[in-house]
């Protein structure tokens, strides 16, 4: 499962937390409650146990926005 980090605008604070495929709402910070976070690109994300490496990359879940665009 993909592993990223985040940072709590609330706090400061930064954790890692497992994204779901289909999640849409983030995480919330495990230090003060906060769902103000903030997706880090960072190294930490990379994972020698969790690598997904059977495709081309990240797929984009463009089907979510283009039916948001048509509820406009
Ligand atoms: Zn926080």
């Amino acid at each position: 499962m993909p592993i990223f980090e985040y940072v709590c605008r609330t706090c400061q604070g930064t954790f890692e937390s497992l994204v779901m495929p289909g999640e849409n709402e983030g995480p919330v910070c495990p230090h003060c409650g906060g769902r103000d976070v903030e997706k880090l690109m960072s190294a930490g994300a990379i994972r020698p146990h969790g690598i997904p490496t059977g495709g081309g990359g990240w797929k984009l879940p463009k089907c979510a926005k283009a039916a948001q665009a048509k509820q406009g």
